[in-house]
């Protein structure tokens, strides 16, 4: 082990995205496949299909310089008021469709941007018009993303007032020069000032983000991370390998030349995230994905949002550039403020591009999201879908077993340590051969 990052050489940085959240790509969907999207909105639900919602509240306190979401730092109290008022619009608009009306709520996802960035007055109001056209009482779980600097007491109180069972705090790092560095909004000691107020609340589970490779990292600094994430005692961390997909500010500093810094290589970056889930295992945490360690402690150790999603449920992503999967179509909402905030003040949904998905697109999708959770069950596969994935994919299992990725044993496929490190870049092995240079943006 050294003291200092791995470092690239930065020609050969990989810039890119290896994550792998969807398929297939969003590079293959389309503003012609918006019709499919209406269509399916427009139609009864499958039967005994789960559904969720995703609220997406798209502002920051700042741009971190790896980030390639789509988020604000610039609107004032008002614009956000804006924003939020033309999100209920969208969700009154969704909830009166046939695919949607009177269905009962399996989860709510409040995912950012930062969504503790809004006032309590914002939240609460904001709550109060979806609530009354979609209730989410009975829902198994609601999250909340949180970035330490924007939360206070007062704060915390009016989300678990709203029901959030599954607050998810980004922390990233507790490294102070680390986080400046990055970018981040917040410092360590805002970290450590709503812990209390956090375990005082009781929410059912506090979920902490680690990634593992920031700018500046080391072994020195990482280890002390993955330290006082455990002395921190959350219920889940979920760590994530740093990645430089293209529009973020450090790529762009890359591709310029005026980025001058070591970069962690993927090795490295591997190696970090399998110290982390080695301490956390010692700290009695058990895997439950790829990225996250959980402590077991029956239901609530689930993570309903993520199970759902990888099992193939409808999810209704509302907000800017918000994504969704309904009825066997995937659609996104339009991605620019202007056009977004109009569509709405004019009664529309503002649906930007869609894909209607073939079965075997389906099958393919839940089967690289469920390879993420480290242990695949395929007799689920031939039940759903009257498929022996064993049999549709044989060469592909011979090749990541023979190269230490996965072991077949009977009807389960279970992933390696070294597997489940590198997941992502495993799992375009099973696309269809049209989607394998296809952008995932
Ligand atoms: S807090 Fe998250 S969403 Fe906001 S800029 Fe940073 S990485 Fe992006």
């Amino acid at each position: 082990m050294t003291a200092t990052a791995t470092a690239t050489s930065h020609e050969a940085a990989e810039i890119g995205s290896v994550f792998v959240s969807n398929y297939p790509p969003f590079g293959a969907w389309s503003p012609e496949g918006v019709a499919a999207a209406q269509t399916a909105l427009a139609a009864p639900p499958v039967p005994g299909t789960p559904l969720g919602l995703y609220l997406h509240i798209p502002f920051c306190r700042k741009r971190c310089k790896f980030c390639y979401f789509r988020v604000y730092t610039d609107k004032n109290a008002d614009e956000i008021g804006t924003y939020l008022d033309a999100l209920a619009s969208e969700v009154e608009l969704l909830a009166a469709l046939p695919a949607l009306a009177g269905r009962p709520l399996d989860f709510v996802y409040f995912g950012g941007g930062t969504p503790s960035y809004v006032s309590v007055r914002q939240l609460e109001e904001l709550v109060a018009r979806i609530q009354a056209v979609m209730p989410w009482t009975g829902a198994r779980e609601i999250t909340f993303e949180c970035e330490p600097g924007t939360l206070t007491r007062s704060k915390l109180e009016a989300i678990r007032g709203i029901g959030v069972t599954r607050l998810s705090l980004g922390i990233e790092n507790f490294d102070d020069e680390i986080l400046r560095e990055n970018g981040r909004a917040h410092v360590s000691a805002e970290i450590h000032r709503v812990l209390p107020w956090i375990r005082e609340l009781a929410f059912d589970q506090v979920n902490v983000d680690l990634i593992a490779g920031m700018v500046g990292e080391t072994w020195e600094t990482w280890r002390a991370t993955v330290h006082k994430t455990i002395e921190a005692g959350p219920d889940s961390v979920t760590i994530y390998q740093m990645e430089l997909p293209y529009n973020t500010v450090y790529t762009k500093d890359l591709l310029d030349g005026t980025f001058r810094q070591p970069l962690a290589d993927w090795a490295t970056k591997r190696a970090w995230h399998d110290h982390a889930f080695a301490e956390l295992a010692a700290a009695g945490y058990v895997p439950s994905s790829a990225y996250t360690m959980v402590r077991p402690k029956g239901a609530s150790s689930s993570f309903v949002y993520r199970d759902g999603v990888w099992h193939g449920c409808d999810l209704v992503g509302t907000g800017v550039a918000s994504f969704s999967h309904l009825s066997g179509v995937h659609y996104q909402n339009v991605a620019g403020w202007g056009e977004y905030l109009a569509a709405l003040g004019e009664g529309r949904l503002p649906l930007g591009r869609g894909l209607a998905l073939a079965p075997e697109e389906r099958l393919t999708r839940e089967l690289i999201l469920q390879l993420k959770l480290g242990t695949l069950p395929t007799a689920s596969f031939q039940e759903k879908f009257g498929v022996d994935v064993l049999a549709a994919f044989a060469p592909v299992w011979r090749s990541l077993e023979a190269e230490g990725m996965l072991r077949v044993e009977g009807e389960t496929v279970v992933l390696t340590r070294a597997g489940l490190l590198q997941v992502d870049r495993l799992l375009p092995s099973f696309y269809d051969d049209r989607y394998r240079n296809v952008r995932y943006t």
